[in-house]
């Protein structure tokens, strides 16, 4: 199936086949030609972008999942933050809608060019409101057409971050907002599931962020989960290079989430 980028649009789209819309927020890695004189040498290399989750899912989207890709950096404006910036997990270090700090704390702008409220604002127009446009439309019509609508959120993130966590990561992270944003049916399935050979939290350190929580709507059949990989389960950390090895062997595991998922689609959606 052939992604489309339509000109003047901000984000890859991928129309599917069937319940399951994949979205990865943080995976874009361009920046935009009049903002990258303004950012620092060691920003520019985008290190806390979530690697490679394009290539880690095409399985998923070969497989008929609708998909949605961001071209942009998180460090251009952050698509899993809300447009009014409030803090995802009140009393807890984290970055905002527009950072302005990387998570090892260095600055993502040289001295004095800090983005201005008004960059901020133009920002949300140009990037994050089209990808939410999107998001809300592409949600309304996978609902109209099957019943039944599955949101998984893909992340992934360095395996050690003291600014946000202790220690060492577990692999496999997801978060449904606290039971929120997902059916507790689907999250049954997701704690009876051990992907052998790696370590798996729900509701830890990530609960989800902003997407999931804007439209996991479990009463409607809207159902959002997000899952925040370890980049120790398929890259080389140091390098920020893909690590095909690791990768085949966490890919199998990836696989078996999304049957999870299908099993659960199958039960909810106008297909049963
Ligand atoms: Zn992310």
């Amino acid at each position: 199936m052939s992604a489309t980028i339509m000109p003047d649009e901000t984000f890859e789209f991928v129309k599917g086949n069937c319940p399951i819309l994949v979205s990865m927020p943080h995976n874009g890695i361009q920046i935009p030609s009049h903002i990258l004189p303004t950012m620092t040498g060691s920003a520019k290399k985008m290190v806390d972008t979530d690697w490679y989750l394009d290539q880690l899912y095409q399985f998923a989207v070969d497989n008929g999942c609708y998909l949605i890709n961001p071209e942009f950096s998180r460090y251009v404006i952050d698509l899993n933050r809300p447009e009014d910036d409030q803090n995802l997990y009140p009393g807890q270090d984290t970055t905002e809608l527009c950072p302005t700090t990387q998570f090892d704390r260095q600055s993502i702008y040289l001295p004095n060019c800090d983005p201005t409220a008004e960059d901020i604002s133009h920002r949300v127009k140009k990037y994050w409101q089209p990808y939410h446009r999107k998001l809300k439309s592409i949600i309304t019509e996978i609902k109209s057409e099957f019943g039944c609508v599955l949101l998984f959120e893909a992340h992934s993130i360095k395996s050690k971050v003291p600014r946000f966590f202790d220690g060492l990561l577990p692999d496999f992270n997801f978060g449904d907002y606290n039971h929120h944003s997902c059916s507790p049916d689907l999250m049954n399935k997701i704690d009876d599931w051990q992907p052998q050979g790696y370590t798996k939290i729900v509701n830890g350190r990530f609960k989800g962020g902003y997407i999931i929580r804007a439209y996991g709507d479990p009463e409607n059949n809207i159902h959002a989960i997000q899952l925040e990989l370890s980049q120790a389960t398929y890259m080389d950390e140091n390098k920020l290079s893909f690590d095909q090895s690791k990768a085949s062997q966490v890919q199998p595991k990836l696989v078996e989430m999304f049957e999870l998922f299908n099993s659960f689609i199958q039960q909810n959606s106008k297909l049963s």
